[in-house]
C-alpha cells in the first residue's frame, strides 16, 4: 500500500482551511484564505524536535508564503512574528469556542 506523505487531518487542521492568516509577516504575508493552513511551531518549547509535531494547539493559521517564510527563516524576529501568530490563533479558537479550558470550582 503506498504510504501518503500528507499530515494526517486532525479536527484544528481542518478548522484552519479557509481561515484568515494569522502569522501576517510584513511584505511577505499573502492573504489568500484558500492557503492556510496549520502552521507547527516547532522546538524544544512545543515538546517538539527531529521527527516530532508538536500538538496542534502550537500552530498558527498560516497562508502558503508566510508558512514557507517561517519555515526557512529562523532568526528571533521571524520565530517571534510566528509566535505571535500561534497566539492569535489561540485567541480566536477560544472565541469561537473550540478551545475551552475546563478548570475546578471553589
Ligand atoms: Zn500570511
Amino acid at each position: 500500500m503506498p504510504q501518503s506523505s500528507a499530515p494526517r487531518p486532525t479536527p484544528l487542521r481542518q478548522l484552519a482551511n479557509g481561515q484568515p492568516c494569522q502569522i501576517r509577516i510584513p511584505g511577505i504575508c499573502n492573504r489568500r484564505e484558500d492557503t492556510t493552513v496549520l502552521c507547527h511551531f516547532r522546538g524544544e518549547a512545543t515538546g517538539s524536535g527531529y521527527g516530532l509535531k508538536p500538538h496542534d494547539i502550537f500552530g498558527a493559521w498560516g497562508c502558503f508564503a508566510c508558512h514557507a517564510y517561517v519555515d526557512s527563516h529562523f532568526d528571533y524576529i521571524t520565530q517571534l512574528a510566528f509566535a505571535h501568530g500561534v497566539f492569535r490563533t489561540q485567541q480566536k479558537l477560544l472565541d469561537m469556542g473550540v478551545l475551552l479550558i475546563e478548570h475546578a470550582a471553589d
